[in-house]
């Protein structure tokens, strides 16, 4: 409670007095995460910082503030009610939100062969990388409801895409029993939001930042996060009426 409130006190006088949007990007303290918190602050938006770790939280707070942008922390662990609950709530004291990104992700480590993975880890990479999403989306809910250009953006993967790993010899994608189709279950999921959601005006998208160096792959990917990042800027702030249940990466619309 001390904590939230020493991060956000001078920020939410700020908040009120303008018609800014709040966006909370989860796993932003580093990586791809880092780079669209950066991104929709710097498109003016007033970005929620969501991290498990209090340490890296409020560096990439304190490194953003730095440059002059508005962000702010919100401890958030995408695998726990009551930190997603407490989340919830920090952003509805702090007047809502415009715009949530579902970016934290876990690949469990490889090798991840189906014939020898742990049922733990599969559950445990799906607890994050799909349940979580359930999670904070239903919980964020009601503030992206009451929003007047509301966006859902899930951080997905092309070694999701069923048909990209059948229809070409040289498949994306290494074999993975637990990431690949956890990325796979996330944009059903997105499929079925989009459903759900069609009339609500609230647009949700998934995307692919491509093959981006960062502690995920021990930063073997060749774009940087700033490049991967641009996609999911792009879903974040589609226009009213664009499309929504579509997944895209900066090549334009992929295959599910
Ligand atoms: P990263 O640098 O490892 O970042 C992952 C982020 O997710 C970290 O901030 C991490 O926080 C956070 N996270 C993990 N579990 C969490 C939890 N339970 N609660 C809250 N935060 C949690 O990797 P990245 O490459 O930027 O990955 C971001 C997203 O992009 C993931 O969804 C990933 O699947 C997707 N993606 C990446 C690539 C790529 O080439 N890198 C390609 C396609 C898709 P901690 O620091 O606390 O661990």
């Amino acid at each position: 409670m001390t904590e939230n409130n020493t991060e956000n006190s001078t920020q939410t006088t700020q908040h009120h007095q303008t018609d800014q949007k709040t966006a909370l990007v989860t796993g932003a303290n580093k990586g791809i995460g880092y780079e669209i918190a950066a991104g929709l602050a710097r498109l003016g938006f007033r970005v929620g910082l969501g991290a498990r770790d209090t340490g890296r939280r409020e560096e990439a707070v304190a490194k953003l503030r730095a440059e002059g942008l508005d962000v702010f922390g919100v401890p958030l662990d995408v695998t726990d009610d009551a930190s997603v609950a407490a989340a919830a709530a920090q952003l509805e004291a702090q007047g809502g939100l415009d715009v949530l990104v579902n970016n934290a992700g876990v690949t469990g480590g490889v090798p991840q062969e189906p014939t020898r993975v742990s049922p733990e880890l599969v559950l445990a990479v799906v607890d994050t990388n799909v349940v979580g999403v359930i999670r904070v989306t239903n919980a964020m809910l009601p503030m992206l409801r009451r929003a007047t250009s509301p966006r859902i953006v899930n951080v997905s993967s092309t070694v999701g895409s069923l048909t990209l790993q059948t229809a070409q010899a040289d498949a994306v994608g290494p074999i993975s029993a637990a990431y690949s189709p956890s990325k796979s279950f996330l944009n059903a999921v997105t499929i079925q939001y989009a459903k759900e959601l069609a009339d609500t005006g609230i647009l949700i998208n998934a995307g692919c930042p491509g093959y981006v160096a960062t502690d995920l792959n021990g930063f073997q990917g060749h774009r940087t996060p700033e490049q991967g990042a641009a996609i999911f800027l792009q879903l974040a702030t589609l226009p009213d009426g664009g499309p929504t249940g579509t997944f895209r990466d900066d090549e334009g619309i992929q295959p599910w």
